[in-house]
This record gives C-alpha cells, sequence and structure tokens, in this order.
C-alpha cells in the first residue's frame, strides 16, 4: 500500500535519539529548549513552547487567551477535530465560519459576514482558529484586520504548515496573529513522533503556556505568595496539565528541522508532477494562491460529480492498494457536535467540498514509479 503520508527517518535522526538515551535527561533537560529555539529562529517567532501534541499546544493556547465558560471560539467545518475541540476543553462553546470555495480554509468573506451579524443578535467570539488547510496559508491579512475592528484573538492551527510562508514571510512570524501551533506527528511536515509546538511573540501568552504546560506550577519568587521555603519549594498557582514534550522527541524533532527545506521543495516536485499527471482528468487540482508557499502536506483532487463518484474513485484507488484518505470529514456533522445543535446544510461550502475531495499520497520519499501508478490508476478510473 503507498501510504498517503509517511515520515522520513535517516540515520543522523536515528543517532540523535540514542544519544538522548545515553545521556542523562530523558525529559526535562537541553532538547526541548533547543527544539524550541530551532523553531523560532526558523519561524522568526521570539518564544516558542514544546509540547507532547498540537492538540495539547491548541488547549494552552485557548488557555492563555483566557478561553473559558461562556466564551465562543469560532473556526472552520473541515479540519481535524482537535482544532475546535480544543476551545471546548476550556468550557467555552464552539461555532463554525463556512470555507472559501477556491481555497477551503476558512473565508474571510464568511468571516466578516457573520461577526455583522453577530454583533446585532450576539455570540462573538473571543477567539478564532484559522486552519492553513493541506499547508497553505489562510487569508491571515483579512483575518488579522478583522480581529482588530471586533476585538477578537487569532489563534493560527499550522499543524499543516510549518516552513509556509505567507507574504514572503514564515508562517509563524506572529505578524497576524497571538499565537501559532505546529504539529509534529508523524503524518505532519516534520516530526517528533508525537509533539506540538505553540510560538508567538508576546512573552506574557508564552510564560502562561509554559506555566499551564507543567502543572501550573512555578518555581518563580516572584510570582510565589509567599517567600520560598528551601530549594525544594514550588507552588502550584494555576491548574495545568502534564502537556511536556521528551528530550527523545525534541532531539528527533531538531535533527529534521535540518531537513524541512529540503522536504518543502519535495512536496512542491511531487504536486507539480500531479498538476501535470491529471490536467487532462475531469477533476479538480489544488489551486496555490500567489501571496503564499504553501508546505503541501496534503494534495487534494476533488471529483466533481458528488459523493456517489468520489467514492467509486476513492474504493478504486483503495483498491490498487494506493492509501488515499479524505480530509476532512466536516467537524461540525461530527456526532458529538451534532448533538451540540449542528446540522447538514449548516456550513453548506464545507459539506460540499467534503463530498468531493480525495488526499492522493503526497510525501517526500513518494518515488516517480508510485506516483506514476498513481496518475495512472486515475486515468483508468476516470477513462
Ligand atoms: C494533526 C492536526 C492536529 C493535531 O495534531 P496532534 O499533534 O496530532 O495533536 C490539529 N489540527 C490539525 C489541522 C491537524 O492536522
Amino acid at each position: 500500500m503507498i501510504p498517503y503520508g509517511r515520515q522520513d527517518i535517516t540515520p543522523a535522526d536515528i543517532d540523535a535519539v540514542v544519544a538522548v538515551l545515553e545521556s542523562d535527561f530523558l525529559t526535562q533537560g537541553p532538547q526541548v529548549p533547543l527544539f524550541e529555539q530551532t523553531v523560532a529562529d526558523y519561524t522568526g517567532a521570539a518564544h516558542a513552547v514544546a509540547t507532547n501534541s498540537a492538540t495539547s499546544a491548541l488547549h494552552l493556547a485557548c488557555r492563555a487567551l483566557g478561553v473559558g465558560p461562556g466564551d465562543i471560539v469560532w473556526t472552520t467545518p473541515i479540519t481535524f477535530v482537535a482544532s475546535a475541540n480544543c476551545a471546548r476543553y476550556c468550557g467555552a462553546a464552539v461555532d463554525f465560519v463556512d470555507i472559501d470555495p477556491e481555497t477551503f480554509n476558512l473565508s474571510a468573506t464568511e468571516l466578516e459576514a457573520k461577526l455583522k451579524r453577530a454583533e446585532i443578535t450576539g455570540g462573538m467570539p473571543k477567539v478564532v482558529v484559522a486552519v492553513h488547510l493541506c499547508g497553505q496559508p489562510c487569508d491571515l491579512r483579512a483575518i488579522h484586520a478583522l480581529s482588530k475592528r471586533y476585538g477578537f484573538a487569532v489563534i493560527e492551527d499550522a499543524s499543516h504548515a510549518i516552513g509556509a510562508r505567507y507574504e514572503g514571510r514564515p508562517v509563524g512570524d506572529g505578524r497576524y496573529s497571538d499565537i501559532t501551533v505546529f504539529s509534529f506527528h508523524p503524518v505532519k511536515i516534520v516530526t517528533s513522533a508525537e509533539g506540538g509546538m505553540a510560538v508567538t511573540q508576546n512573552e506574557q501568552l508564552a510564560e502562561a503556556m509554559r506555566l499551564l504546560r507543567s502543572h501550573g506550577v512555578t518555581r518563580d519568587e516572584a510570582r510565589m505568595s509567599r517567600p520560598g521555603e528551601g530549594g525544594w519549594y514550588y507552588e502550584q498557582i494555576d491548574l495545568g496539565y502534564n502537556y511536556r514534550m521528551t528530550e527523545l522527541q525534541a532531539a528527533l524533532g531538531i535533527s529534521q528541522m535540518q531537513r524541512l527545506n529540503d522536504y518543502l521543495e519535495q512536496r512542491h516536485a511531487v504536486a507539480h508532477r500531479y498538476d501535470k499527471g491529471l490536467s487532462t482528468l475531469a477533476l479538480c487540482t489544488p489551486a496555490r494562491a500567489e501571496n503564499s508557499y504553501s508546505a503541501l502536506h496534503l494534495y487534494v483532487i476533488r471529483i466533481p460529480d458528488g459523493a456517489v463518484r468520489r467514492r467509486t474513485v476513492f474504493d478504486g484507488l483503495r483498491a490498487a492498494d494506493i492509501g488515499v484518505n479524505v480530509h476532512y470529514i466536516p467537524v461540525h456533522l461530527q456526532p458529538y457536535y451534532r448533538d451540540l445543535g449542528f446540522r447538514e446544510g449548516d456550513f453548506p461550502h464545507a459539506e460540499n467540498y467534503y463530498a468531493q475531495a480525495i488526499s492522493l499520497p503526497m510525501f517526500p520519499t513518494l518515488t516517480h514509479t508510485d506516483q506514476n501508478r498513481v496518475i495512472d490508476t486515475l486515468h483508468t478510473l476516470l477513462a
């Protein structure tokens, strides 16, 4: 089976992890701060907080921004459930903004219309989670302008998008948002096995996330309620979690980051071959925006005739041992969110996209032979 995504592990990665195993620290040593510095340097962020997953980082980001009961967080329906769940962990409500039918990212036009309605009827968001679907940056300039006008915070869920650029600058530089979150799950651009990171230009937000990452415990006297009682003394000043990344994960992440730019070039080469190989078929290949450089986490084609035909093509590819997938089932149609009141028809562009989408194999080490097999199979299925 050719998978839709696959990690690339080199001897250098293995050596880096083994070196940690032979060192004094398996957790809370020097590798995690080094990984944080590596990502901060790459993105231009002032602060980086590594976590055991992007899901944890999204939760910390919401907590740091003060999301709680009575608040509402908006996101796109076309994302992994974690982009919405982070608000629910904080006791907040979730609502969705329909997607742009061209880019499949949260639509800034829909966002503005929904904000105008909310201004009158209530339900303004405290935070908007903007997801860079498939690695293609959202319309961040417009979303940021709306955040200033209407007074909400922006979290970028850049789980697909480390290495992507927007208006020539790296995603994560914080120019248009408060916090940006990356995922290092093996299927993403670079991996630490499991792992995530939140980056920000705001020191207070970074401090809040660091505190909550490790139980809400501090050893900083300035933050304690009374003078320390000795070298052992710490205080728990908030209700935090154990969301720490291990030294093994960080060492793998640092080693992988050295190849990030190569990976992106390889992903673009794969996309280019698909664009050409599929250009004569009755399907839509993904558009790439002019003002951005996609990290190309996913290559999603659309089969325009609707769900029935998509299913046939999907099953045909799977039967040919090609591990295609669908990203994503609209979050508002998940039973958990239906129970909160969402229905079919609430976000028609998202539902229409879902009915047509198939994610083709997309990873840096995809061979020409395997990719040709994907292209040839599509030609046969759509003939
Ligand atoms: C993968 C992913 C996440 C969650 O990442 P983990 O590191 O697995 O927790 C969140 N949002 C999006 C859009 C993702 O693709």
